[in-house]
């Protein structure tokens, strides 16, 4: 029934005008189609959730994203990821470096040999939950929608697989997941949040790299860390409004 629909839309997709389709087919996600996972005590929209990393703090053991694909059942496959580890490493020259072997999962064995290496450090990467997100703009039947405690989540029976969603993402942080052929990317482990526990791979960072919090607390650990650090985004001058902040990243990192 659902790869019906799917094959139905991806056809129509490929031959009438993108404008035609939500609304008019039926097959769009409506705002408010939430899914029941919280209870009648939870009020999404009085809480806005966002991750803090502090570069200096991880040592790309990469105990993270085991811990992720353990929780979320991501495929073992080198090529998909919800959360990655970037090694990058600035020679004196001011060349840059930037290796990921396995997503980082398996740490980093070999070492950095070269002399003229000034500064190398590790940089976990993992969807940015943007406050403006261009993913959300692009998908033609909803399916990629924000929660009102500022998630993004893909509605996989909604999703007709037309990778509209991964082109758009500029931080290239969703895939296409090999076994429901959707759109897939990290969720901050929504099902573990709304239960009052954090990430997956927060919650197995041996050094507290990962910092996950609800920015609208002005009390919470995340909001400490965004008030006291120096913060950068990713791709700042694209306006998507990263809510995941980085204190000491260095001006390389892209
Ligand atoms: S990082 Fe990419 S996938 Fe995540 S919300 Fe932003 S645009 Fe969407
Ligand atoms: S678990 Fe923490 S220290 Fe280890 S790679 Fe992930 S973020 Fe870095």
């Amino acid at each position: 029934m659902k790869a019906g629909r799917r094959e139905f839309c991806t056809i129509i997709l490929g031959g009438i005008s993108l404008l035609l389709i939500p609304g008019k087919t039926g097959l769009a996600r409506g705002k408010g189609d939430y899914k029941p996972w919280y209870g009648e005590r939870y009020i999404p929209s009085g809480h806005r959730y966002g991750m803090g990393i502090n570069v200096d703090r991880c040592i790309g053991c990469g105990r993270c994203i085991d811990a992720c694909k353990r929780e979320n059942n991501v495929s073992d496959d080198p090529f998909y990821f919800r959360t990655w580890i970037e090694r990058y490493a600035i020679a004196g020259n001011g060349e840059v470096t930037v290796d990921s072997p396995n997503g980082g999962r398996d740490s980093f064995k070999d070492h950095i040999r070269e002399k003229n290496v000034v500064r190398a450090f590790f940089v976990p990467k993992i969807c940015n939950q943007c406050d403006k997100p261009p993913c959300v703009q692009v998908c033609p039947v909803g399916a990629t929608y924000k929660t009102d405690d500022g998630v993004i989540l893909v509605d996989e029976e909604y999703c007709i697989g037309c990778r509209y969603c991964i082109q758009a993402c500029p931080y290239g942080m969703r895939y296409l997941n090999p076994k429901t052929r959707t759109a897939d990317k990290c969720t901050f482990c929504y099902h573990r949040i709304l239960k009052g526990l954090v990430p997956a791979c927060v919650e197995a960072c041996p050094t507290e790299a990962r910092i996950f919090g609800d920015l609208s607390k002005v009390a919470s650990p995340l909001s400490r860390f965004v008030r006291i650090n120096r913060i950068m985004v990713l791709k700042p001058q694209l306006n998507t409004e990263p809510k995941v902040f980085y204190a000491g990243l260095d001006m390389e990192v892209r």
